[in-house]
C-alpha cells in the first residue's frame, strides 16, 4: 500500500498560514488591505497585548452577503479575479483569496458584515478552521472582524512571536504606512486601549505625516512634486534637520503599495550628499506612480521588494526631482562633504 495522503483542508490551511501569516501585524495588514478593496474610507483598527489577544478592524465598505460569508474563509476564494487573464490587470491588493482562510485556520475569529443593499447583517464565527456559528445579526453598512488568541492551536508558532512589545511595535508600523499609503482613507489606530493616531482622510499627506509623525517633522519637509511622462513622484523629504541615523522614517509607496528599493533609497540619498552628514539618513515619504510596465512582477504573497525593469532611469528620475527640490529651498545649510 503506498503511504502518501492528501492533506486534509484544515491542515493545508494551517500550513499554508505559516507562508501569509507571520505574526499579528501580518493579520492587521491583511484585514486592513480587505477593507481597502473593499472601499472603505473609514477604517479603525484595535489591537492588544501585541494583537497576540485581540485585534479588531472595523470599515464601512461594501460589506459581505449572506451566500459569501463562508466562501470568503475557503483558500483560493475571492471575488477579486475571475480567471488567469485578470492576473494582468490587478488593482486591488489581495487577490490569492488565502489570507481569511490562513488567519480563520489559525485563531478565533468572528466577521460581521452587511451590505448596504441587504437589510440586516449576517455573523459568522470561526475556531481554528471550523464554523461554529452562522446567523443573521443586526450591524451597520461594512464589516467589522474581530480576532482572538492568535496562534492558540499552533503553539510552535507562538513561540516564535516577540514581546508583546516588539509585535505591538510592529503593528504600529504597519499601520503608519497604510495610513501615509492611503491618505484619502481616514484611520484610528488604537494600541491597549490607547489611541496611537486617527487621520482624516481629506487627501492631504502632510496631514497624515503630522498625525503620525508630530508638529517637529512637519516643520522640516520639502514637497516634492513632478512629473514626467513615464513616471510621477509625490510626496516629502525632509531637510537635515530631521535627518536620523537609520532608515526607519523613509517609505516608498509605488502606484499606491508599500514596497521597498534600494535603488530609490540610494537616489535619495544621493540626491542629499554633502547636505547631510555622512552617518545620518534622510527622512522621506515618496508617492510613485509608474507605469506598472516599468515594473517587474513579483507576485510572491508577502514580497514588498520591487524590482524595475530600468533601475537606473528610475535613479536618474528619483535624484534630479529630490536635487531640484532640496536645492530650490534656500534654507538647506551646506555641510561639507567629507568624503
Ligand atoms: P483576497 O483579498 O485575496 O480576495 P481574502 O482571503 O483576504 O482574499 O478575502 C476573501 C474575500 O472576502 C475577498 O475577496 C472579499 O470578497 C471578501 N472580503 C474580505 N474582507 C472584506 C471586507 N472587509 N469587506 C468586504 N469584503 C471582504
Ligand atoms: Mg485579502
Amino acid at each position: 500500500m503506498g503511504i502518501i495522503r492528501i492533506l486534509d483542508d484544515n491542515t493545508i490551511n494551517k500550513i499554508a498560514a505559516g507562508e501569509v501569516i507571520e505574526k499579528p501585524a501580518s493579520i492587521i495588514k491583511e484585514l486592513v488591505e480587505n477593507s481597502i478593496d473593499a472601499g472603505a474610507t473609514e477604517i479603525s483598527v484595535e489591537a492588544k497585548n501585541g494583537g497576540i489577544s485581540y485585534i479588531r478592524v472595523v470599515d464601512n465598505g461594501k460589506g459581505i452577503q449572506y451566500e459569501d460569508m463562508d466562501k470568503a474563509f475557503l483558500r483560493h476564494a475571492t471575488s477579486k479575479i475571475c480567471s488567469e487573464v485578470d492576473l494582468n490587470y490587478i488593482n486591488t491588493l489581495g487577490f490569492r483569496g488565502e489570507a481569511l482562510a490562513s488567519i480563520a485556520a489559525i485563531s478565533k475569529i468572528e466577521l460581521m458584515s452587511k451590505t448596504a443593499e441587504n437589510e440586516i447583517g449576517n455573523r459568522i464565527y470561526i475556531e481554528g478552521g471550523v464554523t461554529k456559528v452562522k446567523e443573521q445579526c443586526g450591524c451597520p453598512d461594512g464589516t467589522i472582524i474581530t480576532i482572538k488568541d492568535v496562534f492558540f492551536n499552533t503553539p510552535a508558532r507562538l513561540k516564535f512571536l516577540k514581546s508583546e512589545t516588539r509585535e505591538g511595535i510592529y503593528i504600529t508600523e504597519i499601520m503608519q504606512n497604510l495610513a501615509l499609503s492611503n491618505p484619502n482613507i481616514s484611520f484610528k489606530y488604537k494600541l491597549n486601549d490607547k489611541l496611537v493616531f486617527s487621520t482624516k482622510g481629506d487627501g492631504d499627506i502632510k496631514a497624515v505625516v503630522f498625525c503620525i509623525y508630530g508638529n517637529q517633522v512637519v516643520n522640516n519637509l520639502i514637497e516634492i512634486n513632478s512629473s514626467k511622462e513615464f513616471i510621477t513622484i509625490k510626496g516629502y523629504v525632509g531637510n537635515s534637520n530631521i535627518a536620523k541615523s537609520n532608515r526607519n522614517s523613509q517609505s516608498l509607496f509605488v502606484n499606491g503599495r508599500y514596497v521597498k528599493n534600494k535603488t530609490i533609497t540610494a537616489a535619495v540619498e544621493a540626491a542629499f550628499k554633502s547636505l547631510i552628514t555622512i552617518n545620518k539618513f534622510p527622512f522621506y515619504i515618496l508617492h510613485m506612480y509608474v507605469n506598472p510596465e516599468f515594473i517587474d512582477v513579483n507576485v510572491h504573497p508577502s514580497k514588498a521588494e520591487i524590482k524595475f525593469q530600468d533601475e537606473q532611469l528610475i535613479f536618474k528620475a528619483v535624484y534630479h526631482s529630490v536635487r531640484d527640490s532640496i536645492l530650490s529651498v534656500s534654507s538647506i545649510p551646506k555641510i561639507e562633504d567629507k568624503q
